[in-house]
């Protein structure tokens, strides 16, 4: 059990695309075990092995309804679309409003390699998309949609 270092987003490591895993081995579940600590010390619903430096396609997901780890995952399929505020712990402090499907269905392996599939609505599929766009060197800050920014202030704000 560790809490490793979160990288921000001067990092340029947090650009580069994630290699497969393809031994589900002790250093494995150990990079697991510290994923699962960091996020839920730093209070994320969710959280990249690039995160903490490791170039690795592995995510972690709590939005509030149960641990969830995601080796080697893809979208297999996704539906609706929704804008909502997003945030990221590579880059603390800051949101913004991104667009996302409101539904998701991801294939992934779990810590000891067996193919699963996991669906997401909402949140949840917001947070999955979120961290398969890091394992490909992908930011929210990419997807932000300017003009949807402009309403929300136009409206008075959210915050
Ligand atoms: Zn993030």
């Amino acid at each position: 059990m560790a809490i490793r270092k979160v990288v921000t987003v001067e990092d340029p490591i947090l650009r580069k695309t994630s290699r497969p895993v393809e031994r589900f081995n002790d250093k494995l579940w150990q990079l697991l075990d510290d994923m699962k600590d960091t996020m839920y010390k730093t209070q994320g619903v969710g959280l990249a092995a690039v995160q903490v430096g490791m170039l690795r396609r592995v995510v972690v997901v709590d939005v509030g309804d149960g641990y969830l780890e995601l080796i080697n995952p893809e979208i297999v399929e996704m539906s609706g679309e929704e804008i909502s505020e997003e945030g990221c712990l590579s880059l603390p402090g800051e949101s913004g409003k991104v667009k996302r499907p409101t539904y998701v269905k991801v294939k992934a392996q779990n810590r000891n390699g067996a193919w699963r599939m996991l669906e997401g609505t909402g949140l949840k599929a917001r947070c999955f998309c979120h961290e398969i766009d890091h394992l490909d060197g992908i930011l929210y800050i990419d997807k932000i949609i300017p003009e949807t920014a402009d309403d929300i202030l136009k409206a008075g704000g959210n915050k």
